[in-house]
């Protein structure tokens, strides 16, 4: 160990605290919710608890060392080169790590006396939402620290603000909220971690919001602070007076920075990290997207949680981790302003156009380092020569987007405005990085060697002495060997004596008498050898180290001058790195565009929707994998001001293609609101202001929550909250409880839907009598996924058209999933004869749910003489009886002609809650 004092002394009584432990323990104390990663030379050692949790997570060894209070002291350790990817998995499962430093060598501490202890203290906090080393990070996904706080609004109740952190590339966002919008605010940021003040942790709304988040929540017991104190805060950090250079912020949105910044402090303590000014997203300026509707839609996860067959897999055509994390944050935010929508889809025209040019953009974008997050780590003093690297390779890179948009005539607005910004003169600073920086560079800049040959003299100069010590020592040895006549005689280093010179024993005695004592110096008398140095060796010894030291200040001399340089040009740096990423996402959703075949949308102000040849991406690009074609679909939901758009019941088997239905259109209009061509042959879209969509519970199973509840906690929501500027898709829903209750439930939805509501609406369902309605409501249509059967084998056209399914075909979708045959033929028959007493399909008899028994009739008695009936063994005559007898039974049990519908469902798909 480092010092003599400096380890849990094993000798030590049990009641005695070693001076190393006690500063431990207090160390610890300060830092309680973390894991401490406690610095002992060549490793960082964890301890007690920490020590078991961190062995089992990382599988290394746990070992013992002394005691405390008479028990073992256990312990772990992870070496410090290594450290990252310990960090990294103990980061992935939700820890958070305290690390503490050695601050002195321990040689000092020994000065001091032999107990003191090597000064330590914790340097930084690493939580999920605030790595910023590159191993750590995925590229192509923001890394957000999201800080919530609340301030009393003036029209009454409470105003979320909320502060979104990007330290890893120091973007950072304000935006707010009220209650109700607060789940989807925080779900459109996807945080890695949720600070939140104390009073927002402790409501129990909050916690039922970060109890379906992924990310890990902190309360921060002593925030930032509200109104004045916020804001000074706020502008203490950014070195301002005020804030309105920065932009009108609002309280909330202000209280949220200086919470956010609160934490930047507790977790960083002295490193400041050069964070860009603070934008805003105005309340309303993105298309609102529940948390519930993101999951269901698959956007950035698929519903098990992988990122492979999300949407933003799908459509990702970036060349650049910039570039991707900004695609990632245009999907999860889409706007709403349809002109600001069209400057982006202008912006997608001219590159689709533009073929040539889209193609150099992208050639010259590829390779290109993600320079900011490079920025955000030297800005952190956590960088090493190649951040300086792809900073020497970004500026490269904007000069040569610069240079190619050049020559394009009529760029448009956005295009032109990124132009602008490359044009933005960091010359200087690239050809200092240029001249300076080796061209292999190691990771970091500890043992120098990144400065390239000539590009400082006194460095050379130190370098050569330094690379030439081998030669003029080789030189040395060769010259003392003739004048003492000893051959063996070898010049050798060790830590302790530097250079030597060392002789067998019998040759060294010579050296020690005159003449020859003149010149060698004894040093030691070894086993068979002597040790000597002599006085031009010690010179040439003290020059070697210090021309080594002077090679190592030299080189760290250039680290920080250009570390300071680049830090200067932040700004135009972060300009560069915007505008970079913009140029990536726009030529790569026209390549996209004209890779796969979409189309500019129309989008304004109007409440229409209309698709013709609608895809969705994702089961297109699936099935394209596998050599199947898609079937693309038109959708009209378009609606007149005043009045609310159209809502569509959609009926057909299962398997028949619903769901994908549902999903690609509230998909298209995501697209086109993300400012994207979509996958259709035409599209006009009137802007969507709030996207709603549920699956009823047993389609659910997928999120583990599929209980009634839930579906129906948030089928309240959709019919409290949705507009007539909203899209809803409700897919099958009612289908989590008994049939009775559930067609009575979509019926009512769909009802409220279209009287209060007057969404656009699209609604898969396979209660047929639902279709019914439309005859008594004008705004509903009737769409069915066709399917072809024959000779009782079903065939999935997926093709939807007007008019309703005739029936569920469950028995056809049963046998083609395998059921056995003698299963099959016997629902037929069971089909059959319910379906002979059925009178009718849709809700013409629905008033007769005004008195539906409040038990659901069971068939049981109905089903049980029917599974006695043997058709095989009966004359035409008797089964006919059979039937009559049947329905007698059936009347006794006051099952209705629309209730027996429900058992033509039989077996019932909805499983009743138990
Ligand atoms: P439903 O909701 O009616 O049960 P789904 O929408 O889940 O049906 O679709 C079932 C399967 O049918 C999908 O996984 C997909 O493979 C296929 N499918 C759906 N729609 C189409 C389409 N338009 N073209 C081709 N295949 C489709
Ligand atoms: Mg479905």
């Amino acid at each position: 160990m480092d010092a003599a004092s400096d380890s849990p002394n094993a000798e030590s009584p049990a009641s005695r605290l070693t001076p190393m432990m006690a500063q431990y323990f207090e160390i610890k104390a300060a830092n309680p919710d973390c894991l401490l990663f406690y610095r002992m030379g060549d490793f960082y050692e964890l301890f007690f608890d920490d020590a078991e949790v961190a062995s089992r997570a990382l599988g290394i060894v746990l070992t013992k060392r002394g005691k405390h209070e008479g028990e073992d002291i256990r312990m772990c350790g992870v070496p410090v080169e290594r450290a990252d990817d310990y960090l990294n998995r103990l980061i992935a499962l939700g820890h958070r790590v305290a690390v503490c430093e050695q601050l002195e060598d321990p040689a000092e501490a020994k000065k001091r006396g032999a107990k003191s202890v090597v000064r330590r203290e914790v340097v930084r906090l690493v939580t999920p939402g605030t790595i910023t080393e590159e191993r750590l990070l995925e590229p192509g996904r923001a890394r957000l620290m999201v800080a919530v706080q609340k301030v009393r609004a003036r029209e009454g109740g409470q105003v979320y603000g909320l502060a979104a952190l990007d330290l890893s590339t120091g973007a950072f966002t304000l935006s707010e909220a009220d209650e109700a919008g607060l789940p989807a605010e925080i779900a459109r940021l996807e945080p890695s971690e949720i600070v939140a003040s104390q009073a927002v942790y402790d409501e129990r709304e909050f916690s039922r919001i970060i109890g379906a988040m992924r990310a890990p929540a902190t309360a921060l017991a002593r925030d930032g602070g509200d109104g004045v104190a916020a804001e000074r805060r706020v502008c203490e950090f950014y070195g301002v007076e005020t804030l309105d250079g920065f932009g009108a912020f609002t309280r909330a949105e202000i209280a949220a920075a200086a919470l956010a910044l609160a934490y930047v402090k507790r977790t960083q303590f002295e490193a400041r990290p050069a964070l860009s000014a603070p934008t805003r997203r105005a309340r309303g300026t993105s298309l609102e997207i529940d948390p519930a509707t993101r999951a269901n839609l698959e956007l950035t996860r698929t519903l098990s949680g992988a990122r492979e067959g999300s949407l933003l897999a799908t459509i990702d055509l970036t060349v650049t981790p910039a570039g991707a994390r900004q695609l990632a944050e245009r999907l999860a935010s889409p706007l709403t302003d349809p002109e600001a929508i069209n400057r982006r889809l202008d912006s997608l025209d001219f590159l689709v156009e533009a073929a040539p040019m889209r193609e150099a953009l992208r050639r010259a974008l590829a390779h290109t380092p993600d320079f900011l997050r490079a920025l955000a780590r030297l800005s952190l003093d956590r960088g090493g020569p190649r951040d300086l690297a792809a900073i020497r390779d970004g500026l490269a890179a904007a000069a040569a987007l610069a240079g190619i948009l050049e020559a394009a005539q009529d760029l448009p607005p956005e295009l032109l405005a990124a132009y602008a910004r490359l044009r933005a003169d960091c010359g200087a600073l690239e050809r200092d990085l240029q001249s300076t920086l080796a061209d292999d560079l190691p990771l970091i800049k500890r043992d120098g060697g990144f400065v390239r040959a000539s590009a400082s003299p006194a460095l050379d100069e130190a370098r050569a002495l330094r690379d030439e010590s081998r030669r003029v020592i080789a030189e040395l040895q060769s010259s003392y060997a003739e004048q003492a006549g000893v051959r063996q005689l070898k010049i050798k280093h060790n830590n302790f004596l530097g250079y030597y010179i060392e002789t067998p024993q019998a040759a060294g005695e010579t050296l020690v008498k005159p003449p020859l004592n003149s010149t060698f110096i004894h040093r030691q008398t070894m086993a068979g050898a002597m040790r000597f140095t002599t006085n031009a060796l010690v010179d040439l010894d003290a020059r070697i180290a210090s021309a080594a030291d002077r090679a190592l200040a030299l080189e760290l001399e250039a680290f920080d001058r250009l570390r300071h340089a680049c830090l200067a040009e932040g700004e135009r740096l972060r300009g560069f790195g915007a505008a970079l990423a913009e140029i990536d996402v726009a030529a790569a959703l026209a390549e996209l565009a004209v890779k796969r075949n979409w189309t500019r949308p129309l989008v304004d102000a109007s409440l229409s929707f209309r698709i013709e040849s609608g895809r969705h991406p994702v089961v297109e690009a699936a099935l394209k994998a596998a050599g199947e074609p898609f079937v693309a679909n038109d959708c009209d939901l378009s609606g007149e001001a005043g009045e609310g758009g159209r809502i569509a019941i959609v009926t057909g088997p299962n398997m028949a293609g619903k769901s994908t239905y549902l999903r690609q259109n509230a998909l298209i209009a995501l697209i086109a609101q993300m400012g994207s061509h979509v996958p259709a042959a035409r599209a006009h879209i009137g802007i969507v202001d709030r996207l709603f969509s549920r699956v009823g519970a047993a389609d659910d199973l997928a999120r583990g929550r599929s209980t009634f509840m839930v579906e129906m906690v948030e089928t309240a929501a959709i019919l409290n909250q949705a507009s007539a500027r909203s899209l809803v898709i409700l897919d099958e829903i009612g289908r989590g409880t008994a049939t009775f209750d559930g067609l009575s439930i979509a019926m009512a939805c769909v009802e409220h839907l279209n009287a209060v509501n007057r969404s656009r609406a699209l609604f898969a369902t396979h209660f047929h009598e639902l279709t019914g309605l439309a005859e008594t409501l004008p705004r509903l249509v009737n769409l069915t996924v066709r399917v072809s059967e024959f000779k009782g084998t079903l065939a999935f056209l997926h093709e939807v058209v007007p008019g309703a399914a005739d029936r569920s075909y469950g028995i056809q979708v049963a046998k083609l999933a395998g059921l056995p045959a003698s299963v099959v033929k016997r629902a037929r028959q069971a089909l059959a004869s319910l379906e002979a007493s059925r009178s009718s399909a849709t809700l013409d008899s629905l008033p007769l749910f005004s008195y539906e028994p409040r038990e659901p009739p069971a068939p049981d008695e109905v089903r049980a003489a029917l599974a006695a009936l043997d058709p095989d063994a009966m004359s035409p005559r008797e089964a006919l009886e059979a039937i009559y007898a049947l329905k007698r039974l059936m009347e006794a049990k006051g099952v209705t002609a629309a209730a027996a519908h429900s058992i033509g469902d039989w077996p019932p798909r909805a499983a009743p809650p138990k």
